[in-house]
This record gives C-alpha cells, sequence and structure tokens, in this order.
C-alpha cells in the first residue's frame, strides 16, 4: 500500500510517499514559493536531486506537479496515480472536537474552517493543500493527523487556565499541546524499548520550535505547550512562557499593540533574542565557544528550563521509566544532552557520557549510565511516517 503524506505550509507544500508493505520512502520533495513563483526540490533514495522552478500559483498547481513528477516516466516511482491508496495531512490544529486522526470529510473541513481563529498561521494554508489534494485525488481517503490530538485526553485541571471559566467556554481559551504526532511516535518507540507499554516517559522534543510532553500509558498526562506553541521552554525565536504582566508592562510602555507584541514574542525572542547571535543553536554553540556571553546566557537558559519541566513531570507522574531527546537539538546537540541530565542524580536520571559523546546520528541510541534509575534515549522522531500508519490504518478500516 502507498500512502503520501503531505504538509502544507503558506508557501510550501512537502510530501513523502511511503511504500507501507516496507516501511520505506519513495519520493520526498518540498514545494517552495507557492503563490509567488515556484520551486521544487524532489528526492528519490539512490538517484540524483531533482530541482525545478515550475509555476506554482497555488497548492492544486504545486500537487499536481507533484503527482506528475511522481508518475513521470522517466523519475517517477509509481506507474499511475491509482496507486496511491490514501493521502495523510498534517494539521497542527484539530481544536477540541478532531480529538484522533480522521478521515475528512466536509463535515470535518467545515470544523477545520470554523477554528481558523486559534490557529491562524497553519489551518488556512493546511485547510488549502487538503482542498486542493481532494481535488486532484478525490476518489481516496484523505486523513487528518492532529498534532493537538495526542494531548485529547488531557483531565480538565491540566488543561485549563486559571482565568474566569466563562472565557473558557466563550472562547475555548485552554491548553491545546503541539508536536503530538512526533510525542507519540517517540513515547511509542521508547514504550517498545522498554517493553512496557504502561511506561511513564517524558519526550523532549527540542528544534526551532521546542516542546515536551508526559506519557503514561500511550497517554499524554501534561505537556508543556499551551494555547499555542508559544508556550513552555525558549525556543529559537519564541520566548516561551513569560509572566503574562510582562507582556501588558511591554504593551503600555513601548505602545505595542496586540499584533506587535505577538511578533516580539514570536519572531524576536527565545535563544535569538537572548543570544542576540542567530535563532539557531549551531550558530549560538559557535558564539558561546568562541566567548560570547549572551550566546552562553541562551543555552543556559534553555537548559535551565528544560530540567524545570523534566522534574515537574516527574512529580506530576510520580516518577519516570523514561527521558528521550529528539529532533533538531534534541537529536544532535549532545552538549546540550548532557548539560540537562547533569544534576538529574535525585530523579534517577544519569547519563553515560561517553555514549552521549560518541553514539551515531540519526538513530536511536540508549545513554543511560549503568544501574541508573531512569533510562535516557535518542530516539530521531518521524512525524510523516506516523501520519502514514495513522492514514493506513484509517483507510484500511473505512
Ligand atoms: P523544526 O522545529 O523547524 O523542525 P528542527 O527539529 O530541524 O526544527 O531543529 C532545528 C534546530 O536543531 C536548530 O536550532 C539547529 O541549530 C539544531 N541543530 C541541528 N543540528 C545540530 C547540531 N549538529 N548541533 C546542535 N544543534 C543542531
Amino acid at each position: 500500500m502507498k500512502i503520501l503524506v503531505v504538509n502544507a505550509g503558506s508557501s510550501s507544500l512537502k510530501y513523502q510517499l511511503f511504500d507501507m508493505d516496507t516501511g520505506s520512502v519513495l519520493a520526498k520533495g518540498n514545494c517552495e514559493r507557492i503563490g509567488i513563483d515556484g520551486m521544487i526540490t524532489h528526492k528519490c533514495p539512490g538517484r540524483e536531486d531533482f530541482h525545478a522552478t515550475p509555476a506554482f500559483p497555488d497548492h492544486r498547481a504545486a500537487i499536481g506537479y507533484v503527482l506528475g513528477l511522481l508518475t513521470d516516466p522517466e523519475r517517477g516511482v509509481i506507474a499511475d496515480v491509482g496507486e496511491i491508496a490514501a493521502v495523510g495531512h498534517r494539521f497542527a490544529h484539530g481544536g477540541e472536537k478532531l480529538k484522533a486522526s480522521t478521515v475528512l470529510g466536509e463535515k470535518e473541513i467545515a470544523y477545520l474552517e470554523s477554528i481558523v481563529g486559534i490557529n491562524p498561521l497553519h489551518g488556512p494554508p493546511a485547510i488549502s493543500g487538503l482542498k486542493a489534494c481532494r481535488e486532484v485525488m478525490p476518489d481516496i481517503p484523505h486523513v487528518g493527523v492532529f498534532d493537538t490530538s495526542y494531548y485529547s485526553g488531557l483531565e480538565e485541571y491540566a488543561y485549563l487556565y486559571p482565568i474566569p471559566y466563562e472565557l473558557y467556554e466563550k472562547y475555548r481559551v485552554r491548553k491545546y499541546g503541539f508536536h503530538g504526532t512526533s510525542h507519540r511516535y517517540v513515547a511509542g518507540r521508547a514504550a517498545e524499548l522498554l517493553g512496557n507499554p504502561g511506561a511513564k516517559i517524558i519526550t523532549c522534543h527540542l528544534g526551532n520550535g521546542s516542546s515536551i510532553t508526559a506519557t503514561v500509558n500511550g497517554r499524554a498526562v501534561d505537556t508543556s505547550m499551551g494555547f499555542t506553541p508559544q508556550d513552555g521552554v525558549p525556543m529559537g525565536t519564541r520566548s516561551g512562557a513569560v509572566d503574562p504582566t510582562v507582556v501588558t508592562y511591554l504593551m503600555k510602555e513601548e505602545h505595542l499593540t496586540a499584533e506587535e507584541t505577538e511578533k516580539l514574542l514570536n519572531s524576536k525572542s527565545g535563544l535569538l533574542g537572548i543570544s542576540g547571535v542567530s535563532s539557531d543553536c549551531r550558530d549560538i554553540r559557535e558564539a558561546a565557544a568562541a566567548g560570547n556571553r549572551r550566546a552562553q546566557l541562551a543555552m543556559k537558559m534553555l537548559v535551565q528550563s528544560v530540567k524545570k519541566i523534566i522534574g515537574s513531570f516527574y512529580a506530576v507522574m510520580d516518577g519516570a521509566d523514561a527521558l528521550v531527546f529528539t529532533a533538531g537539538i534534541g537529536e544532535n546537540d549532545r552538549e546540550l544532552r548532557s548539560e540537562v541530565c547533569s544534576g538529574l542524580s535525585a530523579l534517577g536520571i544519569e547519563i553515560d557520557e561517553t555514549v552521549n559523546a560518541t553514539c551515531p546520528r540519526g538513530a536511536v541510541a540508549e545513554l543511560t549510565r549503568k544501574g541508573a534509575r531512569v533510562r535516557t534515549f535518542v530516539i530521531p522522531t518521524n512525524e510523516e511516517y506516523m501520519i502514514a500508519l495513522d492514514t493506513q490504518s484509517l483507510s484500511k478500516s473505512k
């Protein structure tokens, strides 16, 4: 069975075609500059990458071009579009109603359109991408996989904010959680490695956007992101959690509008804002190594914040069986893993520094020091494969 996974952004459309019989990726790529001019990078294992600049006036043009490439007599990997059994669509937000991956029909699309107010950045382009794919491939199931759905089982006391309850009822202001597909994937892999489906697991997805999730028995019980992906630890350009009064105070002092304030906290804060160097962890590390104090400070703040959340989730779960690092920073930045785990021996978290310093990139590794109570892993995330798996199981059961 072949499954196409699509992740549509405002001017981009990423795709991967999976052969689910072998679990392999047949082709993947990224259409960029949609609505501007158009650019595509297309990769097939064992072949040279393909680059082109076709016109992409909209998402429909981009997906049409991708299907043309996938079935191209020379470059193609399938003979006919009919070989694609289903399409899995990544959605950042499923609101309160889409609590699990779902085959998307008119009713679900109408609901997704009704919640763009709480998902203004990701919602509209993802819906455009979905509509374009349904037009071009009308006869197969289109499955939505939502980053938020992993958190649909949070207890009310874990997802509500301590503000007047009526405001939650009126605006659905609550913690939704994000990166759920990544956390679900790596927590699932960790539970397999532990041989314990009921395990208590803390997963740290540390990338350009970062979040930490507590999972018990395959279910998320808490997470660091909130109403938006702005909460939690400091990120590339996002502040993460701040005292809310800092926000209103700055608005008053700097005469900022709501939009300007959001921009400040979303695009100019976090590691970039503190270091003044870059939002990219590699650049910050380089500057820190060269003695840049603010770059060193940014990394210390990240470490402190991650440690605090690990500690709080340990408390929430009454212990932990595993700690997992994933995503760009979690998978690659050995120093950060070492700094986060240092001083956590009271919680039973201790890693073998030699293994941490030498484990191969891009592969699962166990960092646990001999005798440590909590097992620590690096598990490369694979959200696209998780989306493909959900899409496969829902289209089979259809
Ligand atoms: P996104 O959230 O956009 O998917 P990624 O998961 O790709 O982001 O993570 C991007 C982050 O990972 C960047 O801050 C980047 O610097 C960091 N990163 C990637 N490789 C390394 C590395 N070798 N060492 C340290 N940080 C790295």
